[in-house]
């Protein structure tokens, strides 16, 4: 029987990618491993959101290539894919296929012509949905996309360049993707998209109109999306988070910067004021809603005082599990030729400084969280077997003793790859009271 080894970098877009390929390759007789080694297949799922990202996918593939087997196919898919194009095959010559993110359904070519070399990048929009064979089987958290690229065009990001122009689903298409999911065993559906509350169908149904639907299938507990642009939040969608339960009080909304100099070089037009005033508009719908962002310091010409307003904005609006990212010039960008590069060692200070907002702001909620009881989401045992790690409605983590007849080793379930397995409520959903904090992460016990 024939195996096949994918690692993936990156976003939950690549996620998504690459459980649509396990799929397909299992429906075709090959078994996953974890063996490099073993496998008659070897996929890099890529991300080139940052150099740093790119730099990483060809380490790996040298490492890959010394270790793999003579025989073995091997290759990359995604956004490095994309943006090496042949390059790839001039760096790394034992690459058998290089397809881009809008390209790996055509991964069967290369499996019925192992001889040949593929490549493919091109940009064939939905094509891929289309192609695919459906997924039978669904992790208890489904990530759907419901469009593909992105027309926002901010001057430092190359997903225009990678995935293309933005392009809505069909919403039969998306909904048939969700009745699947939750006839899979999902419990979460989380919408995924690069500016995905712009997602409009061919008859304006928006991201909302998904929700709303996706809330009446019983199965399906929790709802969310991600990454929001703050342009793009209707008060159709923001009410939402008032009225539909199902719809988790957590908002991923980049900001990017707290300058408004730094967002129009950026090429995010939108100020200060409209942003503050969505957040308020989104706590007056749901009071215990929290929101995440995206920094990126150091971006071309930002001065001290840019900076400082980029931490104020962070202390302000409070936000929880963000990430914040050193500017990094790519190619294929505006922002790469921008005069005024920002030197590393001032970059590295100033993520150091966000960095510690953030974290504080973490710590902060966590600790407002010690007391209450918050339905989570198993996502599996700890290493030790005697813990349950599951995930807050805010997406914290959160471990919690296992009671004892949880405790069971070598129990098989479809769920849970660690040896130590558990058996877990059929809904995989537990009542957990939060009893203590730190900034990283919560401990519970299992509710009454
Ligand atoms: S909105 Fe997001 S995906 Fe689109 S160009 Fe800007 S950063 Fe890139």
């Amino acid at each position: 029987m024939k195996t096949f080894y994918i690692k993936t970098f990156g976003c939950q877009m690549n996620v998504y990618d690459s459980q649509r390929i396990v799929s397909m390759l299992r429906g075709r007789g090959m078994v996953q491993t974890e063996s490099v080694e073993d496998a008659d297949i070897i996929i890099l799922n890529t991300c080139s959101v940052r150099e740093k990202a790119t730099n990483k996918v060809f380490s790996e593939l040298g490492r890959i290539r010394d270790r793999k087997k003579t025989s073995a196919l091997f290759g990359i898919i995604g956004c490095v894919a994309r943006e090496s194009g042949a390059d790839a095959f001039r760096r790394i010559p034992e690459l058998n296929f290089v397809l881009g993110p809008q390209s790996y359904h055509k991964l069967p070519m290369i499996l019925d012509n192992p001889d040949a070399r593929l490549l493919n990048i091109d940009l064939s929009g939905l094509e891929k949905f289309d192609e695919l064979p459906p997924m039978t089987d669904s992790p208890a958290v489904a990530y759907i996309p419901i469009q593909e690229g992105c027309n926002h065009c901010c001057t430092y990001c190359i997903v225009p360049y990678t995935r293309g122009r933005e392009l809505s689903r069909a919403f039969e298409d998306v909904m048939r993707d969700v009745r699947d999911a939750a006839a899979g065993g999902a419990i979460e559906i989380c919408f995924l998209g690069q500016n995905v509350n712009g997602y409009r169908d061919k008859d304006s149904r928006t991201l909302a109109d998904l929700c709303r639907d996706t809330a009446k299938i019983d199965s399906i507990k929790r709802i969310r999306f991600t990454s929001s642009y703050p342009t793009e939040m209707s008060d159709d969608l923001i009410e939402l988070f008032g009225t539909e339960p199902k719809l988790l009080p957590f908002l991923n909304m980049p900001i990017q910067s707290g300058s408004p100099d730094v967002l129009t070089r950026m090429n995010r037009p939108y100020s200060l004021e409209l942003y503050i005033d969505i957040v308020r508009k989104l706590r007056a719908a749901r009071s215990d809603i929290q929101i995440s962002s995206d920094f990126i310091v150091g971006f071309p010409g930002e001065t001290d005082a840019d900076f400082e307003m980029t931490c104020d904005i962070a202390r302000l609006v409070g936000y929880i599990n963000s990430y914040s990212f050193k500017y990094s010039p790519r190619p294929h960008t505006a922002a790469a030729i921008m005069r005024d590069q920002i030197p590393e060692n001032i970059k590295k200070e100033r993520l150091k400084i966000l960095d510690d907002i953030l974290t504080e702001n973490n710590r902060a909620f966590n600790e407002s969280c010690v007391g209450q009881t918050m339905s989570c989401l198993i996502e599996g045992p700890d290493k030790t077997g005697r813990h349950i790690i599951a995930r807050t409605p805010y997406m914290q983590k959160v471990i919690v003793p296992a009671m004892p007849e949880q405790r069971v080793e070598e129990q098989k379930s479809k769920r849970v790859k660690n040896k130590h397995q558990l058996s877990y409520s059929p809904t995989l959903l537990l009542s957990v009271k939060i009893t203590s904090a730190n900034k990283c992460s919560l401990r519970g016990e299992i509710a009454a």
